[in-house]
């Protein structure tokens, strides 16, 4: 791995992968079937490495980390603590691991990384006027409790039929493959919810008490992906809502949860992919990197790239910039 040796970063020390970003085949008008079943089945695709692994992981906790349903039916503190120690170390495991791999043993150096810049210190934007404590804060005293508060109504609610709608539940065939299909659609479902909030987060108002607080994260590591306000958190999380109306299996909402927490630790990891042993994951950081560094573009991810659709895709390129920049002097003037 060397591609971003120093002939490659730029004198402010910035480096920079190939443009344009690529998006994903689904994307594409007209459809391209094949290109479509060759990144389905690909190396890196829509499966692997990165999404399976994030299956393999819920599957353990699923199996091994999480107590009966039946034992959920009412709320009792034993099972929603054993859920948040659970989360706890899950938590510690993604946001924890990825800082220890990058930034604390350096496994990569700077290899793939965006910029060498340090986080900020001494900035009274952050808690403690320490970016990463900030982050590593905001990360465990509000997104860890209202992911498990999440993931505790999910069982809840399966346990005692208030979830789980569609009439599959009495045929295992039907009950099996539509639990499969809903796994396999939670990157896209939280593609698209990912787009929306986050569109919504941009509105001035709540741009200005709410979302603003990640925004002051410029560089990035993957404590910031979760550093938020906590009305974001509880936004950003709700994509679990559409596993309660359309799952028939409690475990597809505690994918949906797991992928969201896992995509914010990854998207935020600073660097264009992350080294795992002989798996190199695709961290999609890029994309979202730009919209730290630009604001009012690239709102939502490359897998369902929405700001394909309505213009406010930034792609890496010089145009791109231009084009982002002058949609931002127009929208400023809009706002008077
Ligand atoms: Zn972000
Ligand atoms: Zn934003």
């Amino acid at each position: 791995m060397n591609q971003s040796t120093a002939h490659t970063r730029d004198e402010k020390g910035e480096w920079r992968p190939d443009v344009p970003v690529p998006i994903s085949p689904l994307n594409h008008w007209p459809p391209r079937p094949i290109a479509l079943a060759r990144w389905l089945g690909a190396y890196p695709g829509y499966i692997w490495p990165s999404n399976l692994l994030c299956l393999l992981v819920t599957i353990a906790v699923w199996l091994w980390a999480t107590p009966e349903l039946a034992s959920m039916k009412t709320f009792e503190a034993w099972w929603v603590a054993v859920l948040f120690v659970r989360n706890l170390a899950l938590f510690l495991f993604m946001f924890g691991g990825i800082h220890l791999l990058l930034y604390v043993y350096k496994k990569q150096g700077n290899d793939l990384r965006f910029t060498l810049k340090p986080f900020a210190k001494d900035n009274a934007r952050f808690k403690f006027r320490n970016q990463l404590h900030d982050n590593v804060f905001r990360t465990l005293a509000y997104a860890l409790p209202i992911f498990t508060a999440l993931e505790a109504v999910s069982y809840w609610g399966f346990a005692n039929g208030h979830f789980g709608f569609m009439p599959f539940g009495d045929n295992m065939l039907t009950f099996w493959t539509w639990t499969i299909v809903m796994a396999f659609s939670v990157p896209l479902i939280h593609s698209v919810h990912f787009y929306l909030i986050h569109r919504l987060l941009h509105v001035r108002i709540l741009y200005r008490t709410v979302h603003v607080y990640h925004h002051h994260n410029i560089e990035v590591s993957p404590w910031s992906g979760l550093a938020m306000h906590p009305l974001e958190i509880l936004l950003y999380f709700s994509s679990v809502a559409l596993q309660w109306l359309l799952a028939v299996h409690p475990f597809n909402a505690l994918l949906q949860l797991t992928l969201a927490a896992y995509y914010a630790a990854l998207a935020h990891s600073g660097f264009d992919k992350v080294q795992l042993g002989p798996v190199k994951i695709d961290a999609g950081s890029f994309y979202h990197y730009l919209h730290h560094k630009h604001f009012e573009c690239n709102y939502g991810g490359s897998v369902i790239a929405m700001d394909n659709w309505f213009g406010s895709m930034h792609d890496g390129t010089d145009e791109a910039r231009a084009k982002i920049r002058e949609r931002a002097r127009a929208m400023r003037a809009n706002q008077g």
